[in-house]
């Protein structure tokens, strides 16, 4: 039975995710909680962990590396999974590579092969997503949708690297400026889902697994799951409102 404050919200948050996969006809079991960590604390990081998370998600390099030498019992058992979810600059990679065990934001080539390059000098595998801007706008990073398959494909095809799928920020504002209404948002999660079956489709090497739709945040999670989400991206829900 939970116990702590973290552990009734997380219970709150899967059945949440759960209701929202039956609802789709989908399995609750096909669907995984990424907590996302960004102004938290290691200790309520470890909370969560200590709750049954095993995927969680850092924005900021900063950050990561601050909470890293809590984590890195977890990460090193295989118990704790730990995933880059903000933007990543080529230079800050070896900084990420200490701890993640995937980086869900690649969006171009050239941190594509940075990427590459690193993990075979290491002679490690990690996981990648592509990351999708599929509401276009202009604030937010990612790959534009008309070059996500072509960028995927290249990034399928690189030396230590594995392509798990694709990866989005649901729109929160639409061609007016005004708040994105439900069908924009879902749109956009269609729009990710589409992009990812043109890949598995196109057959091209290494694609083959990429299957993951990393996508829905606390205030879109339902919509995110009706549209195929495989990885659902919770902080707020879990933790509480961020501390600035
Ligand atoms: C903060 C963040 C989340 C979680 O957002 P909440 O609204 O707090 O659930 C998910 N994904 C990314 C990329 C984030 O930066």
């Amino acid at each position: 039975m939970p116990t702590s404050p973290i552990a009734d919200r997380l219970a709150a948050v899967r059945s949440r995710v759960a209701d929202a996969a039956r609802a789709a006809g989908r399995d609750p079991g096909d669907v995984r909680l990424l907590v996302a960590t960004k102004t938290q604390e290691a200790g309520a990081v470890l909370a969560a962990v200590d709750a049954g998370v095993d995927l969680i998600g850092e924005n900021r390099v900063q950050e990561l590396v601050a909470k890293a030498p809590a984590l890195a019992d977890r990460v090193a058992s295989g118990t704790l999974e730990v995933h880059m979810i903000g933007h990543l600059q080529r230079n800050k990679i070896n900084q990420v590579l200490a701890t993640a065990t995937g980086v869900e934001t690649v969006d171009g080539t050239t941190l594509a092969h940075a990427l590459s390059a690193r993990c075979v000098r290491d002679g490690r595998t990690l996981d990648v997503m592509v990351q999708v801007n599929v509401s276009g706008e202009e604030t937010k990073s990612g790959v534009g949708p008309a070059d996500a398959a072509p960028l995927a494909q290249d990034v399928a095809a690189l030396p230590g690297l594995r392509l798990t799928g694709f990866m989005t920020i649901g729109a929160r504002l639409d061609a007016r400026g005004e708040p994105a209404d439900e069908a924009t948002v879902r749109g956009g999660f269609a729009r990710l889902r589409d992009i990812r079956d043109e890949v598995l489709a196109s057959g091209a090497p290494g694609t083959a697994g990429a299957r993951e739709l990393s996508m829905g945040m606390t205030t879109d999670l339902e919509l995110a799951v009706a549209e195929g989400a495989t990885i659902v991206r919770v902080g707020t829900a879990v933790f509480g409102p961020r501390r600035p």
